[in-house]
């Protein structure tokens, strides 16, 4: 592989612009916004060896928060559920400070990273082509990483969360999770981080219900606390699997549908398919034979969840409080969380439906 681009700025292309480079491959990004990691749309909370996972270690410096478990809220019954397990499952990342810190390791690297350029991905006789206003780029391999909106096949809901600081800092280490009437088709949430001071709160749901439910959402916490801003963006929850792959052109990220649709969660599998890429790209194989066969494997399990998602979301609120009161209250909910991975959902639930039967019973 002698030129690779690659479009989209966001952390599934700046990962592989790192790890790229630095296995010394000629990388060029292109990135609309003048400035990486902004606009910031995202939570950031991933699994808890999220930087180990990609082999940056020294990168845990980033982490603001340390979560142990969660609450859940389910209105309109107005039940509150507690589930916290002995260690940390989750963690917070500085999102923003982590892109800018993979673009110093690219720029270290030898890549170039170009800002404010905005790029089509043209398809020319077979061939992806980047293009830029009327320069055009041929490279050996086009990378699509340009976000949900590059890929009108996904499903998605509308993000929005308010950064919030706290007048007193609240207790950080659980995440609050609000199923509610009032936040159609998803959830919403309020993750605290910096020792308690401050909270993203979020909801992800239909555009026409996503400010009520924000307001909403704003609306359950008690503590005195000021706004600081507003951000989002789509929040993927289907359509996955559904992405074109045509000779050399490579979608990554939420373009590819590397989320999983029971969360909306995009970092942690943009990183690992990234990672399979650098691997196949390491080991000249141009059919991306290790990226193919662990996406294969991996949109089984995404596929899974999107239905489980359909079903869990779609079912009358009092069947689903009544299903979760069930399900909190047995002893092997607790083993089944502390074993899982946090963001391998599909074997967590497959593992908590299996254990309802007395058979598999723990
Ligand atoms: C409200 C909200 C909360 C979220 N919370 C979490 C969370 O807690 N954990 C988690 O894992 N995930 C979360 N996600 C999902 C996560 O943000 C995405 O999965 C992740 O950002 C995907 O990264 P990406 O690089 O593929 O795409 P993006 O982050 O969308 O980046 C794409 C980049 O490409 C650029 N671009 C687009 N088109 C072009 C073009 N034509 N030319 C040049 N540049 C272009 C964009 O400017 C952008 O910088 C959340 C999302 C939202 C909206």
């Amino acid at each position: 592989m002698e030129k690779i681009f690659i479009v989209g700025g966001g952390p599934a292309g700046l990962l592989l612009a790192s790890k790229l480079s630095e296995r010394g491959f000629k990388v060029t990004l292109f990135e609309e916004h003048k400035m990486i990691g902004y606009p910031e749309h995202c939570t950031g909370i991933v699994r808890t060896n999220f930087f180990e996972l990609l082999g940056y270690k020294k990168l845990n410096s980033l982490i603001l928060a340390k979560y142990m478990g969660g609450q859940i809220i389910e209105e309109p019954c107005n039940k509150k559920f507690e589930l916290f397990i002995s260690q940390v499952k989750a963690v917070m990342i500085d999102r923003p400070n982590y892109e800018k810190t993979l673009t110093e390791i690219a720029l270290s690297n030898g890549a170039q990273i170009l800002l404010g350029k905005r790029a089509q991905i043209i398809n020319h006789d077979g061939k992806a082509v980047v293009k830029t206003g009327i320069e055009r780029f041929n490279g050996d391999l086009v990378i699509g990483a340009r976000g949900p909106r590059a890929n009108p096949n996904l499903k998605v809901l509308h993000g929005v969360q308010a950064k919030i600081k706290f007048e007193r800092p609240i207790e950080e280490n659980h995440v609050t999770v609000v199923f509610s009437h009032k936040i159609p088709k998803f959830f919403g949430w309020i993750a605290p981080y910096e020792q308690g001071n401050y909270a993203k709160v979020g909801v992800a749901t239909l555009s026409s219900s996503v400010r009520q439910s924000l307001l909403h959402i704003l609306s359950l916490i008690k503590d005195k606390y000021s706004i600081q801003g507003y951000f989002g963006g789509p929040v993927v929850v289907g359509g996955i699997g559904k992405n074109a792959l045509y000779a050399n052109y490579l979608p990554v990220g939420d373009e590819a549908g590397h989320v999983k649709p029971l969360t909306g969660g995009g970092l942690d599998l943009a990183a690992v398919a990234a990672l399979k890429i650098v691997e196949d790209l390491k080991s000249d194989n141009d059919n991306f034979v290790c990226y193919k066969t662990w996406w294969r494997s991996v949109k089984r399990s995404l596929l899974f969840s999107e239905i489980v998602g359909n079903i869990f979301f779609g079912l009358p609120f009092q069947l689903r409080t009544a299903w979760i009161n069930k399900l909190i209250e047995k002893p092997y909910v607790k083993k089944v969380l502390e074993m899982g991975d946090f963001d391998d959902h599909s074997k967590v639930l497959l593992t908590l439906f299996l254990s309802q039967f007395k058979f598999f019973e723990l």
